[in-house]
């Protein structure tokens, strides 16, 4: 009998036979014989695999939403997909794209509530353009150091605007400027301004300027530059009624964080697409590239990974809708999509070859914004902070020195 269990290569106590069953192997008595089925069990496997839609996300969507991707699908691929390469070569941005979003109903959204009815319509139709100003020269992950002031003034009844925000994603072309400022009325809290280019170039020439920031090697085909306030002044009614500290702010990131958990998961998906087509195509060795192994795995973790995320990103989309969602949720499928897309990209590059960091494969396009989506609306690092605090109770923002309580 013991030689038995050696020749299987088990031990005395076979690795997941139970007591019962380890007793009865060495026992003398016949050995029970195994159940015949005349059938094999039906397999509960009904679904086929769809690779771009491995985990059925489209089964968790109602028509109203699949119409809605369908629709911005079809967007992206007839007036987006065809200029892109040529825009990014050139480093411009089309503002056309603003009409013809706005068209699609796809603006306006991060206006704040009490400025909607103003405004909306025009940046909804992408007739105006606004921007977001938060980012300051010295205050990035850490906008509670803000400089940016905005001074009363009791005798013209206006506030007083001076400071500079840098990074602002179409603030050179912006109609509308959302700036954030410490209010020396309001005991220095952040409150939220909106500056009317047009009005202040009216009567301050020169005193509202936003330079582009040139030599950008990520997300070329955007327009980014800077803000500069040169004691712009604004009417009483310019400053947002309910938004005061840094919550008013982190209520509109969070808006478009939860967004660009989405979002990046597609330029994943994009990515995808690309290398599996190529490596299909392109034989080494005398077979395809996709019948390697190394490809194969390659391919395997980013369907995994996509599927995981675009599923992640649907919970906390349906804890929105149920209003039962915390920001640290947020942080979690903001980071977690955009460093997986990141290194979903960055190895569909490599499945190319040298195509790979071609333009018009697209895929390097792609990683070199997905580099710029990694660091916005809080950078994949300040994410991890975020949520080790909510998991630790620690804050791990502070400087060594603060901590040393
Ligand atoms: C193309 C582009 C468009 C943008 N658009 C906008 C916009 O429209 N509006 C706007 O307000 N801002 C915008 N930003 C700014 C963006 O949000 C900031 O760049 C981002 O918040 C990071 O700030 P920072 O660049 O100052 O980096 P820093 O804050 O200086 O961070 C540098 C590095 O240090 C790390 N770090 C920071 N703090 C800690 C810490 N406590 N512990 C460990 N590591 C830490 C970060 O993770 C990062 O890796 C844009 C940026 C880019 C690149």
């Amino acid at each position: 009998m013991m030689r038995r269990l050696e020749t299987l290569g088990l031990g005395l106590r076979a690795r997941g036979a139970t007591a019962a069953t380890s007793r009865r192997m060495l026992s003398t008595e016949p050995l029970p014989t195994a159940p015949v089925f005349e059938k094999s069990m039906p397999s509960l496997a009904t679904g086929t695999f769809d690779w771009r839609d491995p985990l059925k996300l489209s089964a968790s969507l109602t028509d109203e939403e699949l119409a809605m991707y369908q629709t911005s699908r079809d967007f992206a691929q007839r007036e987006l997909l065809p200029g892109v390469v040529n825009a990014t070569r050139a480093g411009t941005f089309d503002r056309g794209i603003m009409n013809a979003f706005g068209q699609m109903g796809l603006l306006g959204l991060t206006v704040p509530k009490e400025q909607k009815q103003r405004w909306l319509p025009q940046l909804a139709s992408g007739a105006k353009v606004g921007c977001f100003g938060l980012t300051e020269p010295n205050h990035g992950s850490d906008p509670s150091g803000m400089e940016t002031k905005a001074a009363w003034d009791g005798y013209t009844g206006e506030w007083v605007l001076s400071g500079s925000k840098t990074w602002i994603t179409n603030s050179p072309i912006a109609d509308l400027a959302l700036v954030w400022a410490r209010a020396d009325a309001d005991n220095g809290a952040v409150r939220g301004f909106l500056i009317d280019r047009a009005a202040v170039d009216r009567v301050q020439p020169g005193a509202f300027a936003t330079p582009a920031i040139e030599g950008k090697l990520s997300l070329k085909a955007s327009i980014t530059g800077s803000i500069f306030l040169d004691g712009v002044r604004v009417p009483r009614c310019a400053m947002l009624p309910y938004a005061r500290g840094l919550g008013g702010p982190f209520a509109c990131l969070n808006s478009a964080r939860y967004g660009i958990s989405w979002g990046a998961m597609g330029a994943a998906e994009a990515c995808v697409e690309i290398a599996r087509g190529y490596t299909l195509e392109r034989k080494q060795f005398g077979a395809p590239l996709a019948a390697q192994q190394l490809i194969q795995k390659k391919l395997a973790d980013a369907v995994t990974e996509i599927g995981l995320g675009l599923h992640a990103a649907l919970a906390v989309g349906r804890a929105k809708e149920r209003h039962d969602f915390s920001p640290e949720m947020i942080s979690l499928v903001k980071r977690n999509s955009c460093g997986k897309a990141l290194e979903i990209a960055r190895n569909c590059r490599d499945m190319l070859g040298g195509n790979g960091i071609q333009d018009e494969y697209h895929i390097m396009r792609h990683s070199t914004n997905l580099e710029t989506v990694n660091t916005y609306e809080g950078t994949h690092d300040v994410h991890a902070l975020i949520l080790g605090k909510a998991i630790t109770g620690e804050n791990a923002f502070v400087s060594g020195a603060a901590y040393r309580r």
